[in-house]
């Protein structure tokens, strides 16, 4: 059975794993970088392209390019492209598809099953939306697993006694904090929150601005009407901020950066690491609500926490460091690469569950007697007499979990009941989410108060919602297994999956077009320098090789590399092969 991978399909970045020799490792790209930018990008003559490439062409294609798709996971929002309306959901499959390829020529053969991560913050809306991206990518997704929790599990394994965690993660787009148990073979999330609008890019954006102003006054230039050379901004910024990691001053230098009736204007501008901190100490400051308030939900102190973990790449910046080294009294540990763990994590999950045929008991290797527990992120409740939240399952709660509740009827004679499901903390139901919503009907007619209706709240491993409500005079039972209507239905899953395929042998047929049409031009080539050389081959052999040569020449001619056909791409080979047959008597002299 092929391996299973672990995929932290991230904001700004996502990274693959897989074990070998019972270690996680991390499987490079085809451009082989560690991490893939999660960038998409469509250019004018309708080729897809992923990662890297993708996010180097912005610059020049901004209307075209799709940064940060994983925030509208989950959401209602379309993406339109040439007529065409694409999904959150499909977009993050083009991502998830180039993961798959990579890992498939890294470890050369089919792979079809991954564990994915999410943050811990992720709706249930949002974790569907993240399965269904997977399915229409071609894999089978064994499960989804909190990116904090997934963290905690790689370092769980280099920890043996029991201990409490604070795991501080702060990526691209996402800030997540979750406080971990480590202790007896069980990994669980005591309590988790963060700020799903909170990571790198705001980071990034505050020196944009800084930039930005500092142009207006000395080059009285709005760089914010010029959308080519703001991406060029934000590019340099965000490479200045990494820098500023590691030295004390970063230099911007961006030539021919604009134009306008005065002429060409350059930028050159130097950030100190102290100006970057004064820019960003109130991101940085936001940061510790969140902690603080893990620390409350689970009844701790900072002084109960044995460790603190670091997660995602913006926690390499030394102010962050530092303020969770404040706020916890802790150094924080690093001894894995925060862009990589995640991955790692999933990676081990996936290698647990497909040794115990899912059901995550059973393994064969380092991973071996660990449960991996976790909770809701957020309270599960029905709505009650009064527009009240009625509170079925409590924000925390470890999952897979199941809780039933006894209602009744509010009305005399009532013969049906409308069950609403909201997510969230709020006393009232109007101020939380609603996420599902169905009728109970066919109750036995009676006095207001006396049918009993038992409604139950079913949450799977991957953190999907069923709820049952059923009335125990009947047996009359009515479920809904929740799914906002923003994402997917079944058939638009099924007709993404085929698009998908399509697309991928559409881009395998482009590919060996083009390959065909550089080995016809390199077989030019030689067979001119070949003939130039040649002293023994007669002449009619010559002037049929010269024949061949020119019309495979010609129809060199009728190609371009960016938009080249099938047919032509065959004729290409055609002609090749026979001038190569042909050419084969030619005996160039050393
Ligand atoms: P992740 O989503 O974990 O890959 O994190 C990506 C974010 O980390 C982006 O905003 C990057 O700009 C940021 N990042 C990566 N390396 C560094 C670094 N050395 N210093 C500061 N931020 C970084």
């Amino acid at each position: 059975m092929s391996k299973v991978i672990g995929i932290d399909l991230g904001t700004t970045n996502s990274c693959v794993s897989v074990m070998e020799n019972g270690e996680p490792i991390i499987i490079p790209n085809s451009e082989g970088g560690r991490t893939t930018p999660s960038v998409v990008a469509f250019t004018k003559d309708g080729e897809r392209i992923v990662g890297e490439a993708a996010r180097r062409q912005q610059a020049v294609n901004p209307d075209r390019t799709i940064l940060s798709i994983k925030r509208d996971m989950g959401s209602d929002r379309r993406i339109r492209i040439d007529g065409k309306a694409y999904t959150p959901q499909e977009i993050s499959a083009m991502i998830l598809q180039k993961l798959r390829r990579d890992a498939e020529s890294y470890l050369g053969g089919t792979v079809t099953r991954a564990v994915i991560t999410v943050p811990a913050y992720f709706t249930d809306a949002q974790r569907q939306a993240t399965k269904d991206a997977g399915r229409i990518a071609g894999l089978e997704v064994l499960r989804i697993i909190n990116e904090p929790t997934s963290a905690a599990f790689a370092y769980g394994l280099d920890h043996g006694q029991s201990q409490k965690i604070l795991v501080y993660d702060l990526g691209g787009g996402t800030f997540d904090v979750s406080l971990i148990e480590i202790g007896d073979g069980v990994i669980e999330v005591l309590a988790t929150s963060g700020d799903n609008h909170l990571g790198g890019d705001d980071f990034d954006e505050r020196l944009v601005d800084y930039i930005v102003k500092e142009y207006r006054q000395s080059e009285k230039v709005d760089l914010r009407k010029d959308t080519a050379a703001l991406l060029r901004v934000r590019e340099a910024a965000e490479k200045a901020k990494r820098e500023l990691s590691s030295q004390l001053k970063a230099d911007i230098v961006l030539p021919f950066l604009t134009q306008d009736k005065n002429g060409t204007h350059h930028l050159e501008i130097a950030i100190t690491r102290a100006c970057f901190d004064e820019l960003t100490h109130d991101l940085v400051d936001r940061t510790c609500g969140p902690v603080n308030q893990v620390m409350n939900d689970a009844g701790l102190t900072m002084k109960d926490l044995s460790q603190v973990l670091l997660v995602g790449g913006s926690t390499r910046i030394p102010a962050v460091q530092e303020m969770v080294r404040r706020l916890t009294g802790k150094t924080p540990a690093k001894t894995l690469n925060p862009d990589e763990c995640v991955a790692m994590g999933a990676a081990l999950q996936g290698e647990k569950l497909s040794a115990g045929s899912g059901t995550g008991m059973t393994v064969s290797s380092a991973a071996k007697d660990v449960i991996l527990m976790d909770v809701t992120p957020l309270s599960l409740s029905i709505e009650t007499l009064g527009g009240i939240s009625t509170k079925i399952i409590d924000r925390n709660t470890t999952i897979p979990a199941r809780h039933s509740q006894i209602f009744t009827t509010a009305a005399p004679f009532q013969t049906s009941v409308d069950i609403k499901v909201l997510q969230g903390e709020r006393h009232f139901a109007r101020d939380n989410k609603l996420i599902g919503n169905f009728r109970l009907s066919g109750i036995r007619r009676a006095m207001a108060g006396v049918p009993q209706i038992e409604v139950t709240f079913e949450i799977d491993v991957n953190g999907i919602v069923k709820v049952t409500a059923k009335d125990l005079g009947t047996g009359n039972q009515q479920a809904i297994t929740i799914s906002s209507t923003s994402n997917m239905s079944e058939e638009e899953i099924r007709r993404a999956m085929d698009d998908a395929k399509a697309y991928e042998a559409w881009d395998r047929e482009r590919k060996e077009a083009v390959e065909a049409r550089n080995t016809a031009e390199s077989l030019c080539f030689e067979t001119e320098q070949a003939l130039h050389k040649d002293k023994t081959c007669d002449k009619e052999q010559k002037r049929i090789i010269k024949d061949q040569l020119s019309a495979l020449k010609k129809a060199l001619g009728r190609t371009k590399p960016d938009s080249i056909t099938k047919e032509q791409a065959e004729e290409l080979t055609r002609l090749s092969s026979q001038l190569r047959e042909s050419a084969a008597s030619l005996h160039p002299e050393p």
